[in-house]
């Protein structure tokens, strides 16, 4: 069966095949699928909500499964933030230089130990039955002190786990330990039992 997945974020979408793929799950574009998403605003205030928004809409205007994300970055002493705001933390959608700067002043006082944080991944699959799955996958680690590394996107460069940044991580490092590639595991396993009924 084809699934079509409900981004406009190119390095996500790439990341996202990139881990389905190889579990045998067939994804597809909205470009690839020939039809055209409309944006959908991210109105929830938790990361399923917004998932769930996004694989509603897109299942709704292309007729097949959807599946759609919601991501963010959680810090312990931001009281959670910039969560479901992670893309437009520093006001601007999607400037990831001045988000991780904005975020970096904050913690400047913040000392090691309470620099924890986590990376959260919510993927929704929606049917076109109605039948739908959810999954969320995590990932634990630390803010830096400055950004470090060239790959990635968003808070990659400021987010360590142990005493590298996610940007200095190949995209297979990445993928085996992130929040995204875990949520997907969770998804590709859960999809290959609906496939099945
Ligand atoms: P979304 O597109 O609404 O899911 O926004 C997610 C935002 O969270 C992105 O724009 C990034 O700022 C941040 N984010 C989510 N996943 C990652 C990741 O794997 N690395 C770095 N930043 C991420």
């Amino acid at each position: 069966m084809n699934y079509i997945i409900a981004t406009h974020n190119m390095k996500k979408r790439n990341e996202l095949a990139r881990i389905l793929e190889p579990l045998g799950v067939s994804v597809l574009t909205a470009e690839q699928a020939g039809v055209e998403l409309t944006d959908v605003e991210e109105t929830g205030e938790t990361f399923e909500e917004n998932a769930r928004l996004k694989s509603q809409s897109g299942c709704k205007e292309s007729g097949l499964p959807c599946i759609a994300d919601d991501s963010g970055l959680m810090v312990d002493a931001l009281g959670g933030e910039p969560g479901v705001y992670s893309a437009r933390y520093a006001g601007e959608h999607g400037n990831d230089p001045k988000n991780n700067a904005l975020l970096l002043e904050k913690l400047k006082n913040v000392p090691d130990e309470q620099r924890t944080a986590r990376f959260v991944c919510t993927v929704c699959c929606t049917y076109p039955d109605g039948r739908e799955i959810v999954v969320t996958g995590k990932c634990e680690g630390k803010i830096g002190y400055e950004p470090k590394g060239e790959g990635g996107f968003g808070y990659d460069p400021v987010f360590m786990v142990g005493d590298k940044s996610f940007a200095e991580l190949t995209s297979e490092e990445k993928d085996k330990i992130s929040h995204r590639g875990n949520a997907l595991k969770a998804l590709a396993e859960a999809l290959a039992k609906e496939t099945v009924k």
